[in-house]
């Protein structure tokens, strides 16, 4: 349930900003820093030595780092260590010698002495993030965009309608940025991401279950290579080889063929799901043939994912001529919805739409005074109401009786205004980040032999 060394991390930056990082104890992109691997974003310097080992979730500060521009700075968090770096060649880009500075370090820096200076000190960072684990939504919220990605909505849909199970084999095309590969990839996978897989069990009964894990397979096919290369990587970069198989091919001219000796086995998919331009092109590789790459014991199911109404109809035609059942187009709609208080007066005011904020501090003390001083009353009211005793004012000290307090809480009540209060208003987020396509779902059912056939003859003649 921690960030370990060698996996990938999400650092949460501010909301639907989010950058990935693998985490490393030493520098792999040998970009020079003193402090090892540091992750660089607007938000502020986070070295990962202070990013491994912390609890999934958790909050890091920022910290100062030798940034390469500063010249000689030793900075080191946690195991005080302390080194001194020659400046790199990057501080002398434009030919002037290196600065010599030093940095006054935070609570949780330590400095060389001898790179102390009489110069002003920089300050501490600020920023934060938080450490998130590689959940498929979290990867495609944060990923390198290569094509246009199927979004969570449309992917949890999908995988639910495809009957993708942990132990699924599943075909994928076109593979594009990898966003629907790591759904697939989870869900085929019941110990996928094992970080998070350990998170939930040790919340619950601090075990880790025993059942052996059920493994299935993505294979996943484009015809672009850079594009199939650089998923590749990804894939061994968050440990999924074994899981996802990632092909370069034209699945329209050459199908779903495995790479290798003819002697390979063939994929024997129950679930496929096409992201391509022309998914009828593709269809006629996944039929009842002899090399079909379909398992032929079982239906299968399959989506296609297109943007325009007439990709719907080529598809829809195809799919009736090569022998697919239960045809269904889908249009999913999603929404975020937000909901908080608006202030009915100002609408009232002729400034609909707007969300009234207090425009000067005063105001906004104003109106917390207001909203504390009724609560107050309310539940000073209450206590009298149920218990009879003569209270003393908080705000004046002065003691009331309980008659005197009834007419408190009936006057606190006649006073809440709607317009003090803020009714409750709802908006939808138009912004909600989903490639809208039209989803077609249909089911190809298992293979007929004539061996069925027969058996099925034998078993007529036998049944009553
Ligand atoms: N589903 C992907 C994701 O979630 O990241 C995005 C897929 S992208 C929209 C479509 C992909 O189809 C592109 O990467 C393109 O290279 C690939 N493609 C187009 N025609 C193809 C073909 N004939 N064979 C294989 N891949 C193809």
């Amino acid at each position: 349930s921690a960030a370990c060394p060698d996996a990938l991390a999400i650092l949460h930056l501010k909301r639907d900003l989010l950058t990935p990082t693998v985490l490393r104890t030493y520098d792999d992109e040998q970009l020079g820093y003193a402090e090892g691997k540091v992750t660089t974003t607007r938000y502020g310097n986070y070295p990962h030595s202070t990013l491994i080992a912390q609890p999934w979730g958790s909050q890091i500060r920022a910290s100062l780092v030798d940034t390469g521009t500063r010249g000689r700075v030793g900075l080191h968090l946690g195991s005080g260590k302390k080194r001194k770096r020659e400046p790199s060649s990057r501080n002398q880009r434009d030919g002037s010698p290196p600065v010599e500075r030093s940095i006054e370090p935070g609570p949780e820096h330590t400095t060389s002495p001898e790179l102390k200076s009489t110069k002003p000190p920089i300050p501490a960072p600020t920023g934060f993030c938080h450490i998130l684990p590689p959940t498929p939504e979290i990867w495609t919220a944060s990923l390198p965009h290569r094509t246009q990605v199927v979004y969570t909505p449309d992917y949890s849909y999908i995988l639910q309608r495809l009957r993708v199970t942990p132990g699924t084999t599943l075909i994928e095309a076109g593979a594009g940025s990898g966003s629907f590969t790591h759904a697939a990839a989870r869900a085929v996978f019941d110990g996928y991401p094992k970080d998070a897989a350990t998170l939930s069990h040790d919340q619950s009964t601090q075990e880790l279950p025993t059942a052996p894990l059920r493994t299935g397979r993505v294979w996943s096919f484009d015809f672009h290579e850079q594009r199939v290369q650089k998923l590749a990587a990804e894939i061994q970069e968050h440990g999924l080889e074994g899981i996802v198989t990632a092909t370069h091919r034209d699945v329209y001219q050459d199908g779903f063929a495995l790479d290798g000796p003819s002697s390979n086995p063939t994929i024997n998919a129950s679930a496929v799901f096409l992201d391509l331009p022309a998914p009828w092109m593709a269809l006629r590789h996944l039929t009842r043939h002899p090399l079909s790459p379909l398992n032929p014991l079982v239906s299968v199911h399959l989506c296609t994912f297109s943007p325009c109404i007439e990709q719907v109809q080529r598809t829809v035609s195809a799919l009736r001529s090569l022998g697919w059942l239960e045809i269904e187009m889908v249009e999913l709609s999603s929404h975020r919805i937000e909901v908080r208080r608006e202030r009915v007066g100002l609408q009232e005011e002729g400034l609909r739409g707007v969300n009234a904020s207090p425009a000067t501090l005063e105001e906004a003390l104003g109106r917390l005074r207001e909203v504390e001083g009724r609560d107050r009353s309310y539940h000073h009211g209450m206590t009298s109401q149920t218990q009879g005793e003569d209270l003393a004012d908080e705000a004046t000290g002065e003691y009331v009786s309980k008659q005197q307090r009834l007419q408190h809480i009936r006057d606190a009540q006649a006073d809440r205004k709607l317009y003090n209060e803020g009714r409750l208003v709802h908006r939808s987020e138009p912004e909600l980040k989903t490639h809208t396509s039209y989803l077609v779902f249909a089911i190809l059912p298992r293979a007929w032999t004539d061996d069925d056939e027969r058996k099925a003859h034998e078993w007529l003649g036998a049944a009553p």
